[in-house]
């Protein structure tokens, strides 16, 4: 990942930036970048490439008029959630049981794109993509679920379905305070894995953020889903577009224009850098609207096009849609024949000659513009929809549709594209073979594997913990949650006020290891609201054991200038094999070095064995994550299986990393341990292979646990840091398995 020569460029001015990124640009014939524009809920007739009069959308209609506009462009669902899941993965989303609006459902993991599926930002980062996502996401709330986690390098938006769209009302601090379904349309911003601080207006915001991720990565072949939930409700507004359309009386379908508006001043943006940085000719930047108008609800207009989101009727489906890719596409076309949104995961693929796992359903569209290819992109299109027993079917001009009626209906789009006139089921009108057609690809589809929008109640009602979600910046108060096969032996869950029980732990005291600064002592490990916190002082404490001339260091130090604590179970509390939890709040301040530990009862150190569940210190300067064991070799010097992870590769995905708890986790079996930071496994250490010199193994006696805050030494130096510092333990969990 080469972050530092874009950092370089953006500290330069704009115009002598422009001029470097241009000489660096790659060129032409490499992979394209591609952008996705998505709109939500935008009607068919609401931008001016399909004859908008009332809402100007002069910057859309430049990808018209640049490339191609579709005039029977469609997506592959009429609502949200499952329509992205298509256009995210090229494949019907029926495929994979993704056949309602998912719910937001933090804790679980099903609903959303089920593993078995790849996304885009998947396939084309193997081919060396760095891919954005921004916006609405709404294919899973679980964290296993989020952009991050499912291909993409960046994300900046928000996990629902909507949002609100004035930073004023979003209330909430993140997913953890969402009590309710719609609460989640008041969240802060998310940006990549934690919350974000944003002023703007959230359609600027997000036009803002593309623009800056194509300065940044203007050196490398990108992708980004611009996904605007725009013209979405609520139907909200800034006066800086409202006053653009006075001349709309009624004042749903001006706040919606003002809405249309700020997206189309986006695309310009995003246009425009395009041109700027001259990789206009190596981007393709499709734009299409996710579902059809809810005219109702948004003062959306599908033209001509029966009914609207929701529907199996042309105004449910069949969508505005363009593309560009100037210099391959000739501009100013008009393409006619069906297409469908999984079509631009197939032709990005195929330019980036990227080989997904997954079959898709869409097609390289390009070669049909462009007169290459002369056939049907797609002999038939489908849509179902599950719950309620509908379905539709397009082939040629032909439609085969069962919507709000209870019989079928088939229509001729090309006389009739309002479907206000249904045909016979006839032959002469291809009612068997469309009837065939469709019942072929049904029986690829499987049942929705989640219940959806529809059943928020009867989800809720099921999972009455829907949003029990620990929250990531205060201390976890929910019951231990034991892995399954395991049972509780021992835990500290720090409740209570005073200091630590000692019972389970003793303290150390003085100058104990390292040549460390700080002077070890009870005072400074207390337990407060959940919370154990070792806390780090500037304070000095004279040396009782101090011997001027001692070679010793713990001596010869007339005084310690700094204060910790270190706590440790030894004598008290031990375990042999299991699964040690500890959530923690680590302090990363200059001159700290935290750690979660543990050391084996018999044999001298190393021999008794030594983990390191986690250390955070700095290394050849750079600041660390370390997950070791170490034992001795003929010398009794340690023999380290660790590893070292710059700490900020986890900064980089979440800014407030520091500010949040984290589960650092030991596996331990007779075979290995597995050291984890929240369930990405570190490291995995081979048990055959942690042979003390004597032949005896330290891993296969029990171990006691260590808790401390070491100042200096590795931890580098404190002296221009501000004390106190905190380091805070939220609690300690020990699990066994009984069989093992
Ligand atoms: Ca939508």
């Amino acid at each position: 990942m080469n972050l530092k020569i874009p950092g370089l460029l953006l500290s330069l001015p704009l115009s002598l930036m422009s001029v470097q990124a241009k000489s660096q640009t790659r060129p032409s014939g490499e992979k394209p970048n591609v952008i996705i524009i998505l709109t939500d809920d935008q009607g068919y007739g609401d931008v001016g490439f399909n004859g908008c009069t009332d809402i100007p959308t002069p910057n859309i209609d430049r990808i018209a008029e640049s490339g191609v506009r579709f005039t029977n462009g469609y997506v592959s669902y009429a609502v949200c959630g499952p329509s992205r899941a298509g256009i995210m993965t090229g494949r019907y989303q029926g495929r994979f049981g993704f056949g309602r609006n998912p719910l937001v459902a933090p804790r679980d993991t099903l609903q959303g794109l089920p593993s078995s599926e790849e996304t885009m930002a998947t396939v084309l980062g193997r081919e060396g993509y760095t891919s954005l996502a921004l916006g609405k996401w709404h294919l899973g709330a679980h964290k296993s679920q989020w952009p991050l986690n499912r291909g993409f390098d960046e994300f900046f938006g928000f996990l629902n379905g909507g949002h609100q769209y004035l930073p004023e009302l979003w209330t909430l601090e993140d997913i953890s305070e969402v009590r309710a379904q719609f609460d989640a349309y008041n969240t802060r911003l998310m940006k990549d894995n934690g919350r974000v601080e944003e002023k703007e207006y959230l359609t600027d915001a997000l036009s803002r953020e593309a623009v800056d991720f194509i300065e940044r990565r203007v050196n490398e072949p990108f992708f980004i889903y611009l996904a605007y939930n725009a013209p979405h409700t609520p139907l909200q507004a800034t006066e800086k577009y409202l006053s653009r359309f006075d001349h709309i009386k009624d004042k749903k379908r001006k706040t919606y224009a003002a809405m249309v508006s700020a997206v189309d001043d986006g695309v310009g943006q995003v246009l425009d850098k395009l041109e700027e940085l001259g990789i206009n000719e190596n981007t393709i930047v499709f734009f299409l609207s996710d579902n059809g108008g809810p005219e109702h609800h948004n003062a959306s207009d599908n033209g001509s096009l029966r009914d609207g989101k929701g529907s199996l009727y042309e105004g449910g489906i069949h969508v505005p849609f363009a593309v560009q890719w100037p210099g391959h596409i000739p501009a100013g076309q008009v393409y006619e024949k069906p297409v469908i949104s999984l079509d631009m995961f197939a032709t990005a693929v195929a330019y980036a000659k990227a080989t997904p796992k997954n079959k898709l359903d869409g097609v390289n569209i390009v070669p049909f513009i462009t007169g290459e290819e002369t056939g049907m992109p797609h002999e038939q299109l489908y849509w179902r929809k599950y719950d309620q027993k509908a379905f539709a079917i397009r082939s040629g001009d032909h439609k085969l549709v069962k919507y709000k009626s209870e019989v079928e209906e088939v229509y001729n789009l090309a006389d009739d594209i309002s479907e206000a006139q249904s045909l016979a089921l006839s032959e002469e009108n291809h009612y068997p073979e469309l009837k065939a057609a469709y019942e072929q690809w049904e029986s690829e589809l499987k049942d929705p594997i989640f219940l959806g929008l529809m059943q928020n109640k009867e989800y809720t009602q099921q999972n009455p913990d829907r949003f029990k979600l620990v929250n990531p910046y205060q201390p976890d108060v929910l019951e231990a949650k034991v892995p399954e096969g395991y049972e509780l032996l021992w835990s500290d869950e720090f409740n209570g006020e005073g200091k630590p029980n000692d019972e389970f732990w003793a303290d150390e005291t003085g100058f104990v290891r390292n040549h460390e600064l700080q002077w070890y002592q009870a005072d400074n490990a207390n337990i407060s609201k959940g919370v154990l916190t070792i806390e780090g002082r500037r304070e000095e404490v004279v040396n009782p054991h101090y011997k001027k001339r001692s070679k010793n260091w713990r001596k010869n130090r007339v005084k310690a200038d700094y204060t910790s604590a270190c706590i440790k179970t030894k004598d008290k509390f031990a375990f042999q094999y299991g699964i040690m939890e500890v959530r923690a709040r680590i302090d990363t301040s200059m001159g700290l070095w935290p750690a979660i530990w543990t050391l084996g009862v018999e044999n001298q150190w190393p021999a008794n064995g030594e983990v390191d569940q986690m250390e955070y210190y700095r290394f050849e300067g750079e600041a660390k994550l370390l997950a070791n064991a170490a034992w001795a070799d003929a010398q009794m010097q340690a023999v380290w299986d660790g590893v070292k992870i710059p700490f900020s590769q986890f900064t980089e995905k979440e800014q407030d990393w520091a500010d949040k708890f984290h589960i650092w986790k030991m596996d331990w079996t007779e075979d290995y341990i597995r050291l984890y930071l929240d369930d990405r496994l570190l490291n995995e250490i081979d048990l055959t292979r942690t042979l003390n010199a004597d032949g005896t193994n330290p891993f296969h006696q029990p171990q006691y646990i260590l808790l401390n805050m070491a100042i200096g030494s590795n931890g580098g130096d404190p002296s221009n840091t501000t004390f106190p510092r905190h380091y805070e333990v939220d609690y300690v969990r020990v699990y066994q398995n009984p069989s093992l």
